[in-house]
Parts: C-alpha cells; sequence; structure tokens
C-alpha cells in the first residue's frame, strides 16, 4: 500500500491543475481499492457547498453541476462531523439522500473521509460499492491514509487554481481567494512583480513562460547538454577501472536519454514552439517520469530516477547561466523556496520590495535578514504554488503575514495607501536620529543595534545607535566558499569597531550549527538545534576560535571598544574554556607587537541551564547578553525555524518572561550590566516591559530604532513599573500581549502593531 500511495502523490504532485489532480485521484484510489466508484466533493468557500468535482464510477457528466449543503446527504454528515462513515447499507441511514442523475442507486456499500487540512475542512473523498458489505477496518486505514496525505497537495492544487482564475480577464472584484497566509516576518507592505529565484535545481517547480528569444534558449539548452554530456562522461572515465564493460555501457545508455532522438529533440521542439529552455526541459521531464513511473516493470520504473537526475542536472546549468542574465523588475517580489544569504544578495537591494518564501519563520535567521535589510517578508507559506507566482503582481502584507496574488483594484488601493502611511510615519520619526532615547520624564535608555551585514552599520549610526550589541560574525563566514582568513576577519571586524569607535561593539564569535550551516563546513544532523551549535563547535575547534579571537584583537589595536561575546553556553566550563584561548590569543597579538587592551567578555543567555546558571555566570564573565531568540526556542521546546509551530513560539510567554526576569536579578546580584540582543528588544510591544525589568541595553535591527524610541517615550518610569507589576500577576502569553497592546494603543502607538491590511 506504500507503494501505491507514493505513486499516487507523486502523480498529483506532478499535475499541471487541479482537475488533473482530482482526476487522477478518483482513477487511482478506485483502482487501488478495487471499489465500483470514488468520488470527490471540495467545499466552496463561498457558498459552503460540498462540490461534486471529480469521480470514477458515477455520471462524470454532474462534475461541476451541482453541491451538497453540511446538512444534505451522507457527504453532508461526513463533512459536519469531520469523521469517516463506513456503511453496509447506505440508504438505510437516515441521512441517505439521492441526486437525480448521478446513477447512485445501484451502489450500498459506502465509505467516505474528510480531507482536512491544517484544521480546514477541503472536502470529502468518498468510495462505493454494489455489493452489500462493510468495508474492511483496513481499507477505512487506507481512505484515511490517502485522505490525510491529499489533503495537502489539494490545498495547493486549489490555491494554483484560484491564482489561475484571477489572473484571467474575468476575475471578480470581491474575489480574494489567491490569498496566502504564512508568518509575518518582515513588518511593511511591499507591492510588486513576483521572481523565483531556486537555490537547488528542481523540476518541479519551473514555471511555464514564454521564450523571449527562442534562439539563445535553444543555444542555452544546448550548451547546458553539453556540460551535462561532459560531466558524466566524466563520471564514466573516473570508474572506468571499477566497473565492469556491460556496467560501463550503462552510462551510455543513460547519456542516449538526452540525445535528439529522444528527449533531448522534445525539449527543443517545446522551445522552437515558444516555450523558454527551463520550461520546456521541465515539462518533458516530468511527462517522461510520469510515464515511468505508472509501468508494472520495476526495472522501467527505477529509470524514472535516471531522467529524474539527468533533468534536474541540465537544469541546474540553465539555471546558472541564467541568473547571471536575469533583469529584475524595478520593485521585485523574490519568492523562493527557501531564502538563503546568497540569494538575498542576488536581487539589488533597491529593486527588493518583498520577500515570500515557504519554508521558515518569524525568527529563522533569513527572516532576521530580511528585518535588518527593512523589507517587508512573508516566510512559512506552506502551500506557496512557486510555480504559478513568476511575473504575476503579488501584495505582501508583512503586517499580518499574508500574501495577495493579482489583487483586484480596490484590494491594491488599499494596499499603496498603507504603503503611503508607512512612508509618512517614517518622516514622522526621522528627526528622532539624532535624538537619544528617553522615557518620557527624561530618563536615558541604551539603544543598541544588531549588525551582520555593512548596511547594518551605517543605518545603526544614521539613526542614533549608541553601540553595537550584537555583531553577527557568522553573517560574513556564511557569504563566502571557504573560511576568511585572519587578515579578511582583521579587516572586516576593524570596520565595525571604527564604526561606533569609541562606543562599544559586542561580537559574537562564530555561532554556526542549527539553521546556519556553512556551504564549506556541513554539519549534517538529525536534530541540529540539539547538537553541535555555537560554542560547541568552536570549542571543538580551536583553530578556528583562535584564527577569529586574534583577528578581533588585532582590530582592536588602538581603539579599545571591543567585547567578545560567546553564544549557546550551557556550562561554566564553556566560558572558562574560551577565556583560557581567549586569554592565550591576547598573549600572542601582544607578543606579535600589537597594542590590545585585554576585552571584556560576555556570555549569552539562551538556553535554560544558562537561566538557571546566570548568576555564576555572571560572576565570572563580564557582562550577559540574553539571545531571547533561542532562549524562546529552547524554554518553550518550539522550533524558531517551524512553520507550523509558529504560533507556540511566544516570546512574551509568561514562562519566557520570568526566565528574563530571573536573568536580570542574577547579573545585577553580581554587579554586571546584562543586554538583550534577541528580536524582543526590538518589539515595540516587548520594549517597554524589558526596560521596567532593568536591562541596561536594548539591542535590536536597525529598522526598529526609531520607532523604539519613539514607543520609550511615550512611558514615564513609574508607568514602566506600573506596567511590568500589571503583567505579573497574568498566565498566558495571550493576556500579556493584549495588555501590553491596549498599554500601547492608550498612547497612540498602535500603529505600530501589526494592522489589518484587507479582509
Ligand atoms: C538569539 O538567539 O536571540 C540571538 C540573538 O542569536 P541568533 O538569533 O543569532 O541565534
Ligand atoms: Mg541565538
Amino acid at each position: 500500500m506504500l507503494e501505491v500511495l507514493r505513486r499516487l502523490m507523486q502523480a498529483v504532485n506532478d499535475a499541471d491543475s487541479l482537475e488533473d489532480a482530482l482526476t487522477l485521484i478518483v482513477a487511482q484510489v478506485r483502482a487501488a481499492m478495487h471499489t465500483d466508484v470514488c468520488t470527490i466533493y471540495l467545499r466552496d468557500k463561498r457558498s459552503q457547498k460540498l462540490i461534486f468535482r471529480a469521480t470514477e464510477g458515477l455520471n462524470s457528466d454532474k462534475v461541476g453541476q451541482f453541491g451538497l449543503g453540511f446538512d444534505e446527504g451522507l457527504v453532508g454528515w461526513v463533512a459536519t462531523r469531520e469523521e469517516p462513515l463506513n456503511l453496509e447499507d447506505a440508504s438505510a441511514h437516515p441521512q441517505f439522500q439521492l441526486v437525480d442523475g448521478l446513477g447512485e442507486e445501484a451502489f450500498n456499500a459506502f465509505l467516505g473521509a474528510p480531507i482536512v487540512h491544517q484544521r480546514d475542512l477541503l472536502g470529502v473523498l468518498v468510495v462505493q460499492q454494489g455489493d452489500h458489505r462493510r468495508f474492511s477496518e483496513d481499507e477505512e486505514a487506507f481512505l484515511i491514509t490517502v485522505s490525510a496525505q491529499l489533503a495537502g497537495l489539494i490545498a495547493h492544487a486549489e490555491l494554483a487554481g484560484a491564482i489561475d482564475s484571477r489572473a484571467a480577464p474575468h476575475a471578480a472584484a470581491g474575489d480574494s481567494a489567491a490569498r496566502l497566509s504564512g508568518v509575518a516576518a518582515c513588518a511593511g507592505i511591499g507591492i510588486g512583480t513576483a521572481a523565483w529565484i531556486s537555490p537547488h535545481a528542481d523540476l518541479q517547480t519551473v514555471p511555464s513562460r514564454q521564450a523571449a528569444d527562442r534562439v539563445s534558449e535553444l543555444k542555452a539548452f544546448r550548451a547546458a547538454l553539453a556540460a551535462v554530456r561532459s560531466d558524466i562522461e566524466q563520471v564514466a572515465q573516473n570508474l572506468v577501472s571499477e566497473l565492469g564493460p556491460e556496467d560501463h555501457a550503462l552510462f551510455g545508455v543513460y547519456l542516449n536519454i538526452l540525445d535528439d532522438s529522444v528527449l533531448g529533440g522534445e525539449v527543443a521542439a517545446l522551445i522552437k514552439a515558444g516555450e523558454w529552455a527551463q520550461g520546456a526541459l521541465s515539462q518533458v521531464m516530468l511527462r517522461h517520469i510520469r510515464h515511468f513511473e505508472r509501468m508494472e516493470h520495476s526495472y522501467l520504473r527505477e529509470r524514472a530516477v535516471d531522467v529524474r537526475d539527468l533533468g534536474t542536472r541540465v537544469l541546474g546549468y540553465l539555471q546558472d547561466a541564467s541568473r547571471q542574465e536575469i533583469d529584475y523588475p524595478p520593485r521585485t517580489i523574490l519568492v523562493a523556496e527557501e531564502l538563503t544569504a546568497s540569494t538575498l544578495g542576488e536581487i539589488p537591494r533597491d529593486r527588493l520590495a518583498g520577500i515570500v518564501s515557504m519554508r521558515g519563520s518569524a525568527n529563522s535567521h533569513t527572516a532576521i535578514l530580511a528585518r535588518a535589510m527593512g523589507i517587508p517578508a512573508v516566510v512559512g507559506v506552506e502551500d506557496l504554488p512557486l510555480k504559478r507566482l513568476p511575473d504575476q503582481q503579488l501584495v505582501v502584507d508583512g503586517y499580518n503575514g499574508r500574501i495577495y496574488v493579482n489583487p483586484h483594484a480596490d484590494l491594491l488601493a488599499r494596499f499603496e495607501l498603507l504603503l503611503a502611511e508607512d512612508a509618512v510615519l517614517l518622516e514622522e520619526l526621522a528627526p528622532l536620529a539624532n535624538e537619544a532615547a528617553t522615557t518620557s520624564d527624561g530618563e536615558a535608555v541604551s539603544l543598541w543595534v544588531n549588525t551582520g551585514v555593512a548596511a547594518d552599520v551605517q543605518r545603526g549610526k544614521e539613526f542614533g545607535a549608541e553601540g553595537v550589541g550584537l555583531y553577527r560574525t557568522e553573517v560574513s563566514f556564511l557569504l563566502r566558499d571557504r573560511f576568511p582568513s585572519e587578515e579578511e576577519q582583521r579587516l572586516l571586524y576593524r570596520e565595525q569597531l571604527e564604526a561606533f569607535h569609541p562606543a562599544p561593539v559586542t561580537m559574537r564569535t562564530l555561532d554556526i550549527g542549527g539553521d546556519k550551516a556553512l556551504p564549506y563546513f556541513p554539519i549534517e544532523e538529525s536534530n541540529p538545534f540539539l547538537g553541535w551549535r555555537g560554542i560547541r563547535v568552536t570549542l571543538d575547534h580551536p583553530e578556528i576560535f583562535l584564527t577569529q579571537v586574534r583577528a578581533m584583537l588585532k582590530a582592536n589595536e588602538g581603539l579599545n571598544n571591543l567585547r567578545i561575546l560567546l553564544p549557546m553556553v550551557t556550562s561554566i566550563d564553556e566560558l572558562r574554556a574560551a577565556r583560557v584561548l581567549i586569554q592565550r590569543c591576547h598573549e600572542e597579538v601582544i607578543t606579535e607587537g600589537f597594542s590590545s587592551s585585554s576585552p571584556d567578555v560576555g556570555v549569552m543567555i539562551e538556553v535554560p541551564a544558562a537561566v538557571y546558571l546566570s548568576a555564576p555566570l555572571a560572576e565570572e564573565a563580564d557582562f550577559l547578553s540574553v539571545g531571547s531568540n533561542d532562549l524562546t526556542q529552547y524554554l518553550l521546546a518550539v522550533d524558531r525555524g517551524n512553520a507550523r509551530v509558529a504560533e507556540l513560539y511566544q516570546a512574551l510567554h509568561p514562562a519566557v518572561l520570568a526566565a528574563l526576569a530571573h536573568i536580570v536579578k542574577a547579573a545585577h546580584g553580581q554587579n554586571k550590566a546584562v543586554s538583550i540582543c534577541g528580536e524582543l528588544a526590538g518589539d515595540p510591544r516587548a520594549a517597554p516591559l524589558l526596560v521596567a525589568m532593568g536591562f541596561d541595553h536594548l539591542s535590536m535591527n536597525a529598522g526598529s530604532l526609531l520607532m523604539i524610541k519613539r514607543v520609550l517615550s511615550a512611558f514615564s518610569r513609574g508607568e514602566l513599573s506600573e506596567l511590568m507589576s500589571s503583567l505579573s500577576a497574568l498566565r498566558s502569553a495571550q493576556d500579556v500581549s493584549q495588555t501590553l497592546d491596549t498599554a500601547l494603543a492608550e498612547r497612540g502607538l498602535d500603529r505600530f502593531l501589526r494592522r489589518g491590511g484587507a479582509p
């Protein structure tokens, strides 16, 4: 059964339209279960009817012609209760109902299963049979499994269908069906044209598109073919001594697939007919893969793997070549399966109006990068129909985590208004750049900036940051294809230190692992967030740590505003071991003739163990800094990068707030300063509370600085203390958020919270 399921999923995945997908499902389920009938009803959101959408065994002329209410027939019964119904004699059920002309009279046995996706009922899947018999438990379990697995694919195909119909000229003005939901990752509105970037070649996601120039597309295809041929010949050559002549001959067969007389010719013909090379390749390859996958003979079925592999290789070359040529529209919305630092870097900053990705969540590192760049972003849009989006007009609502595809004129006008209001708000905040952050009664608050790329330094200074609370050194490591040398690092670090001198610059030692993988230092683990991360990696690789610290100390020469911060510390031993290495580096650079003072060394509090150890850690370190992103993840056991549990990732959870209060008390008990550098520091709701708790510095993305200055200036010291005590009795994150929302709203600051952009 697993094999049947796998093939069914693959076939549905490859289908060109929702109709094709549904037709395939009913045919394959009926065949697999040996029933007389298989039917799918899908819920129409507007009419709230269960529409008869596909059938194998009933009257197919009725497809699309009628719908059942939730109180009608057995299908309505299954939909209302969202549970399966297994009947030996359907007509004996009190809710049984016949639809004229459907041809159900001959069937007695009935088995229906709801199709549910993310708590949302999409429809009902039904099988029927003439015999008077109850379907077996195995059959029932199979239908439930099929329906659960198909739910995601159907949701995806429905959205794709909605997008196609909105792109059509007759799309209705009130139709808001082509709206997708995800996780808001960077506040703001982005309006523009979608451009798709795939970090790795994937035949499945290539959109169909008209070739701008058929001759050059054909040339590109031929060049990609030649490159793949030569790669494979090279592989064959390398294996010549290991393989016998028969096995070796397989490479010849493999290469033949690409010949003009086989698939190559078909692709070329499609290009000549006007399709661009990537689209033509993907269509031909997917068609043949489907064909092979349906074959009964296992040897032939395996050929599907070869065709997919070859197609992917050719596609990889085509994408590499076209990437250099893409002319991005002036307002580009980057659409990707997964955002990476390098895909972000591919589009010139002044053309990037928004970001949308299938994976990731608000606190994944790419989302942080998007925020650092100040680009409205929605991530974790699980049902993103990548193929349909390129060249379509998109609105990215980074306040509410929604995107709209080809919005109608009214909706577009409303978002354009919001965009204009945002610009006005920015202008209003601009004068705050030169003012220090204070409470309404004049007490100073220290705001620092988090940096990663060069632009952060410039924006941080521009908006009046009083220092750098977190320089994520790994960002420059992530953007390279090898470890940077000591001298390369020294130059980078010098820029940061000089830019803010004499204010402090807090440099975090390399924090890789988790969701941050260096392309040239892969870490393969089944549970990376609990694995080899942060200081664990660098203590195991002192050569990496020592090089980095030496570069920092040398960069610090004559400036002496460097502070060093250690990520992911869970024990006092790690702090001690790191201090020994830092001390050794310091002695070395002094011996080499550099005059660099010994920097303060701080510990990031990011895991529960460090919360409980914060007093001894504060005693032995020079300062503490709370990484609330990881701390929230580890305290609540919620993966910060997993969109499915994004709603459970609540940085205002009372447990997190209790931990924060504990850390501040522990640090101050040792007379050490404590800052917070996670995203919470730049959250307009949280910032007043953090100041009330006693954090000495809030360190945030440059884009949040002015807004936080404005928010803090609306609270007096006394009001901050009151706010804190009113929160201490609250037991849920929702209650905390609501209280903070109200406090902001009372001061006219709700403009900074997420706003309802559209229906
Ligand atoms: C944190 O975890 O809060 C933090 C600041 O570090 P990063 O987001 O880089 O993991
Ligand atoms: Mg962290």
